[in-house]
């Protein structure tokens, strides 16, 4: 059965990965935060994404100083992240958009709202896409979600336990309803610690992987 399957994917890389308690450092107390990390990772690595909302949190204390200095201003600060016309200008678009349905530059009211509401809301915010949402949802909301980024789809597509032709966010569907609420956030890192270490897209290392005898090898 595809559940079963599912299941014992995530426990053969909790067993390797040991992440499967809420890692400390992931999620921000103000999911906002969250979000316009989570815009700025679009197209870069993590290290590039990080420098540049660590630049732009160091120029622009507030989110408030971040909608006044406007998007040429900001484009320039988050350069790094790479396409930063077009991150600048989403950023100013929603902080703006947030402001004016919150009343402050807050998130935080999500939090009592149901999942299906969230991310219809999160959906409208321009250049949100089903795996941003599913990472605020997870990870600043505290809310059940399994985002599906590209290490996690090829090791869901290559182990068999899903169809190959399953796009990212039906991954993401079927995953969210098979898996418990408790073993989404360890099962989620703990397949992006897989496909960065072993099933890389290029020359995975099916000799020495801990899923050898359970994957389908689709490569
Ligand atoms: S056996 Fe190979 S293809 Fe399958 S998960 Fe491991 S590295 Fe990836």
């Amino acid at each position: 059965m595809q559940s079963t399957r599912v299941l014992r994917l995530l426990d053969i890389l909790e067993a390797e990965y040991h992440n499967e308690a809420r890692p400390p450092e992931l999620g921000h107390a103000e999911p906002l935060d969250g979000l316009i990390l989570t815009v700025l990772s679009q197209n870069t690595n993590d290290r590039n994404r990080d420098s540049a909302y660590a630049m732009m949190r160091a120029k622009f204390p507030s989110w408030e100083s971040v909608v006044e200095a406007g998007a040429e201003q900001l484009e320039g600060v988050i350069r790094t992240a790479g396409l930063a016309h077009t991150k600048a200008a989403r950023i100013i678009t929603i902080l703006k958009r947030v402001y004016a349905d919150f009343g402050e530059y807050s998130l935080r009211e999500l939090a009592e709202w149901e999942t299906g509401r969230i991310r219809e809301y999160l959906r409208e915010l321009p250049g949100v896409g089903a795996k941003t949402v599913a990472c605020v949802l997870l990870f600043d909301l505290k809310k059940k979600a399994f985002p599906v980024d590209t290490h996690v789809g090829r090791v869901a597509h290559r182990t068999g336990v899903v169809s190959a032709k399953y796009s990212p966010e039906e991954i993401c569907a079927k995953f969210e309803h098979i898996v418990p609420e408790g073993r989404c956030l360890g099962g989620h890192v703990n397949m992006i610690a897989h496909g960065r270490a072993v099933c890389h897209s290029r020359k995975p290392e099916c000799n020495i992987c801990v899923l050898s005898g359970f994957c389908d090898k689709n490569i």
